[in-house]
């Protein structure tokens, strides 16, 4: 039987090698290299084997998650993306846009995904932009913000108000349809290599089959279906910033010499490797966690994976200045793999659910599930 995941690991460890950092100061990705993957099937790999795709578990997508973010964020990135519009269309598409985006997506096209507004951040309640029927297709007025992998994406996905009421809907919106307007967020602190843009829909027509599902969903069960996808895969993303960081102070404590000894025979540095294995740990237990929720269809699935990207994020981001400071000078040369841990990591904590959010949502959870009586 083939081993997608050892397939997959592999071809990711060839098409990126030693390139990220370079990607990373040229903040661009060769779109060949995430043409390649994605025909493969490994930007969105959950996809089901009869919709095209190569039908991994949660935990296996996971892991090929990990080692594209051991290697590159801004790539891992661009699969959270693609993975989130993937599992989308499979929640809430209609058999034929199912039959027909999920090959899209498993066949080379890109996407990208956008919900945040300049007024609707943590806030997704507030957005604004309209999805409304127009004769026999659809309208959409709106602004989308730092929508990741746009530079690359065939098609975003949109996700907005529908008609005039509360509901929601979410719709394919090709990037060269007249009146999408795309502005790339000029330099990123992290992710840079990640094809940031805000998104400007100035009355974009779309025939009706581009509106999953017909539209009309509720707002919420929208952007949470999607920001679980979101979340474990960030999760995941982050156990492989820390499994970067780890190897590369491992290594550099072995290597460098101060005092006459490697810096490793210094206890202080060895509780910082001890630390960072730690981290490394913790994370993959809460996103394993999650995984397993998530390959059994468990009802606590939604907070399991809040915990899982909250936990991995901090995990990450403390653990990516530990690394920094291990590799003293060594590391803090723009594109080093530590460095560029450093800065992709801090972002992991305000994305899909800052940390504060994260938070707010856990004790909703604890309040909703503790007796008092
Ligand atoms: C690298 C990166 C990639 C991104 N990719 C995408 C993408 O692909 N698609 C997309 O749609 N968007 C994307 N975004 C946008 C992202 O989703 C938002 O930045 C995020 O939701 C936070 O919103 P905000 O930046 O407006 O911050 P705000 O919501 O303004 O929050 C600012 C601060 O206030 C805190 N805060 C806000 N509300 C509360 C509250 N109720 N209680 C306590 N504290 C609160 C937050 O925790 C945060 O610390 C991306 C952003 C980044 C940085």
């Amino acid at each position: 039987m083939t081993d997608h995941l050892a397939d997959g690991r592999a071809l990711i460890s060839e098409l990126v090698g030693d390139r990220a950092g370079d990607w990373d100061v040229a903040g661009e990705l060769p779109v060949e290299t995430l043409r390649t993957l994605g025909a493969r099937g490994l930007l969105c790999a959950q996809v089901p084997a009869d919709h095209g795709g190569l039908g991994l578990s949660s935990a296996a997508n996971g892991e090929l998650t990990a080692h594209a973010g051991s290697l590159c964020s801004s790539l891992r990135s661009v699969m959270t993306s693609q993975g989130i519009v993937a599992w989308t269309v499979q929640r809430f598409g209609d058999r034929t846009q199912r039959r027909e985006l999920l090959a899209e997506l498993t066949g080379g096209k890109l996407t990208a995904v956008g919900f945040s507004e300049p007024g609707a951040g943590s806030d997704l309640a507030a957005m604004t932009t309209r999805i409304k029927a127009d004769g026999d297709g659809y309208v959409i007025d709106g602004e989308k913000k730092w929508v990741t992998g746009t530079r690359y994406a065939d098609f975003v996905l949109i996700i907005g108000r529908y008609g005039d009421g509360d509901g929601a809907a979410a719709a394919i919106v090709p990037v060269d349809a007249p009146g999408v307007h795309i502005r790339p967020v000029p330099h990123p602190m992290g992710c840079r290599a990640a094809g940031h843009a805000d998104i400007r829909l100035d009355q974009v027509r779309l025939p009706a089959s581009h509106v999953l599902g017909g539209g009309g969903q509720p707002l919420s069960m929208l952007f949470t279906t999607a920001l679980t996808y979101g979340r474990v895969s960030i999760g995941w993303g982050c156990v492989g910033i820390l499994r970067a960081c780890l190897d590369a102070a491992g290594r550099h404590a072995q290597q460098r010499h101060q005092g006459e000894v490697a810096l490793a025979e210094h206890q202080l540095v060895r509780g910082h490797l001890a630390d960072l294995m730690v981290a490394e740990q913790i994370a993959l237990r809460a996103c394993e966690h999650a995984s397993r929720q998530w390959d059994a269809a468990a009802p606590d699935l939604g907070t399991m994976a809040v915990l899982a990207k909250h936990v991995s994020a901090q995990q990450a981001a403390r653990s990516a200045a530990t690394a920094v400071q291990l590799l003293g000078s060594t590391g803090s040369a723009d594109g080093h793999v530590v460095a560029r841990a450093f800065r992709d990591a801090k972002l992991m904590e305000l994305i899909e659910g800052s940390n504060e959010i994260c938070r707010l949502i856990l004790a909703d959870h604890v309040l909703s599930t503790t007796k008092t009586g």
